[in-house]
């Protein structure tokens, strides 16, 4: 199986005004092409420092990230900007939607970075927005549709650069429970076509449309494995 993530060793401190306060204390991960991995662990255990490393929007003090291959430390921010266009899609918690933008040009956007024609950028967007079940809402307004269309258009903007991975932290933390489970059932369809999906919850009933489990305690890992009742 090829490796889309490898951490080595991750430790990351921040600074403080009381002094470097350490949040991850040596992190060793490793998730393969196809995996849908859920991240559990109380408020404050790092998962979403974790992230921010796997998503190259935060570097370790220490240790070794590489992404698809690719050792990030040794890519200049051309470069590590390019890759992370490449290869990931971030879903966020709040949907991070440009209330402005209609729904086709709010998922057409990350394509504008990328020196798409335009054209071809809303008939990317149009398809996306079908994938997810919205193509007749493309020319509507991010304050037109509910919460759960709304974190829909977020994920379809997040595939626009046909990614081989997802990041989303915490994506149903806003959404009540039918809808979450709605947009579970489309993270899981995501991941049977292959695209690797690393995904943040605090609900088990989440984790369990995963794969596999990592929790994370005060900045370690405690728990890598299967998702089961007594883990999840
Ligand atoms: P989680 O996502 O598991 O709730 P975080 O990764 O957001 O945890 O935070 C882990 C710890 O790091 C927390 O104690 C938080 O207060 C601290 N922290 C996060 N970001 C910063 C920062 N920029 N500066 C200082 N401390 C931070
Ligand atoms: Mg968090």
């Amino acid at each position: 199986m090829d490796q889309v993530i490898r951490a080595e060793g991750l430790f990351k401190e921040y600074e403080t005004d009381a002094g470097p306060v350490p949040v991850l204390k040596g992190i060793d991960l490793e998730i393969g092409q196809g995996e849908f991995v859920a991240v559990m662990g109380p408020s404050g255990s790092g998962k979403s420092t974790f992230m921010n490393i796997l998503g190259c929007l935060d570097m370790p003090t220490t240790g070794r990230y590489v992404l698809n291959g690719r050792d990030v430390a040794k890519l200049n921010p051309d470069l590590l900007a390019k890759l992370r266009n490449e290869v990931i899609g971030f879903v966020f918690q709040g949907f991070n939607l440009l209330p402005r933008a209609s729904l086709e040009d709010n998922v057409a956007l990350p394509l504008v970075y990328c020196n798409v024609r335009k054209s071809e950028r809303i008939s990317r967007a149009n398809d996306m927005l079908r994938k997810v079940g919205l193509e007749k809402f493309a020319k509507s307004f991010p304050n037109q549709i509910s919460g759960g269309q709304q974190q829909r258009v977020a994920i379809a903007r997040a595939l626009v650069n046909r990614p081989k991975l997802i990041l989303a932290d915490e994506p149903t933390g806003n959404l009540d429970t039918r809808t979450s489970n709605e947009i579970m059932h489309l993270f899981r369809a995501l991941n049977e076509e292959g695209i690797t999906i690393v995904l943040v919850t605090h609900e088990p009933d989440i984790a369990a449309y995963a794969k596999r489990l990592v929790k994370f305690m005060d900045g370690n890992l405690i728990y890598d494995g299967e998702v089961s009742e007594a883990h999840a």
